[in-house]
């Protein structure tokens, strides 16, 4: 095997990415303890700890297991060694591998650039090295599907860029993982070519508000027909993050839901919820049932004291915090609108204006109102005026 007659040599910061190279922790929070890594096209370098150990192509395959606080490494079925950190370096751009976890045959994904992988106390942790716009192409297609209009690619490869941007740094040791806490990140994009080709045509711009600086560039799949103001949501009032009426979502899938509780298990809940200064006032076995939101509400009021709407959705695990109820047949039925925290850009909503014709321009106006689109390679510009 030629890697084994190779003389290793140092060299310094060979663990590190290509310097433009976004970090992505991959299957982030997750227990790995193996991984199998296939070479499929292009040129890597491997790296074990601080050394050089050889260059690879396509159709290599190696194995990793966490072992003692270290890496066990086999590459083609050849034992190399416990290591630290072990690194796939890309040295061309077409360099493509695939990684599956633990049983090695299943859930294979492939991925763009290079991959690191260390063990994290009896884990592994693994992290790919990828070039912006691969990384957001692989990302529109997770979070948007195959098939939609190309309009509306071009609104999620934007909003993507800016939030990756703008929330590098949220985790230790990596630039942003692949759940859903950051983005949803499959590895390569290479299911519908308009995904490819609405990040080209969008690159390097980005969402700004007023004094320059990226957006919280939020989404969610289905509004129900209105949107909801960040502070509603979340503490901060944010001026393009404003409640609006959006006729466009409503044939969405995500548009309507329904969820039938017991009648007895919703009064306990909310007499559970009663504060101690309205419980003597809040006789809840007679209170009335019904209850219509015709519009977005922050508090369900019916027991006679605000209990905050989006508390409900998370301790019923409900689609949406934009519901109404209605007693049938001694049951309770939550009928609810739209899916997500809806804030921001209602997913289901762009996709329609784009079908309808409307440009990504437009649609980031209706859903975002006081924010610009510029270059990258601008906000460079204007930082180096002040
Ligand atoms: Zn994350
Ligand atoms: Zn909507």
């Amino acid at each position: 095997m030629k890697v084994f007659f190779l003389v290793l040599s140092l060299v310094t910061n060979v663990i590190y990415a290509q310097h433009s190279d976004l970090r992505v922790g991959l299957y982030y929070g997750k227990s790995v303890q193996q991984l199998v890594v296939e070479n499929v096209s292009g040129l890597f370098e491997v790296n074990i700890d601080s050394c050089v150990l050889d260059t690879i192509q396509a159709k290599c395959i190696s194995k990793f297991q966490v072992d003692n606080g270290k890496v066990r490494f086999q590459l083609n079925g050849n034992k190399i060694g416990l290591y630290d950190t072990v690194s796939f370096r890309r040295l061309e751009d077409s360099c493509i591998f695939r990684l599956g976890t633990n049983d090695f045959k299943s859930n294979l994904r492939k991925f763009c650039g290079g991959v690191r992988i260390w063990n994290t106390g009896g884990n592994l942790t693994v992290v790919n090295d990828v070039k912006l716009d691969s990384y957001i192409a692989g990302v529109v297609e997770a979070e948007s599907g195959i098939g939609r209009h190309l309009e509306y690619y071009k609104v999620q490869a934007i909003i993507s860029r800016t939030y990756a941007l703008s929330h590098k740094r949220k985790h230790k040791g990596v630039d942003i993982c692949d759940q859903v806490d950051c983005q949803v990140y499959h590895g390569l994009s290479e299911k519908d070519s308009n995904i490819t080709l609405a990040v080209a045509e969008t690159k390097k711009m980005v969402l700004v508000d007023g004094d320059i600086q990226l957006v919280s560039a939020v989404f969610h799949s289905n509004c129900g027909g209105q949107t909801c103001n960040s502070e509603d949501v979340w503490s901060q009032p944010l001026n393009y993050l404003r409640s609006v009426r959006d006729p466009f979502c409503s044939h969405g899938i995500n548009s309507n839901w329904q969820k039938i509780i017991n009648k007895r298990e919703w009064i306990r809940y909310l007499r559970k919820n009663v504060p101690d200064r309205f419980r003597p006032a809040a006789p809840l076995a007679d209170f009335p049932i019904d209850y219509d939101q015709k519009i977005r509400r922050l508090n369900y009021t019916n027991a006679g004291y605000p209990l905050p709407l989006k508390k409900i959705r998370a301790d019923w695990k409900l689609k949406s915090s934009f519901f109404s109820v209605q007693e049938i047949g001694g049951g309770v039925v939550l009928k609810g609108k739209g899916f997500g925290h809806g804030v921001g850009l209602c997913q289901e909503g762009a996709m329609e204006m784009a079908e309808l014709g409307y440009g990504y321009t437009d649609i980031f106006k209706f859903y975002y109102p006081e924010v610009h689109l510029i270059d990258l390679d601008t906000i460079e510009f204007y930082r180096l005026e002040w």
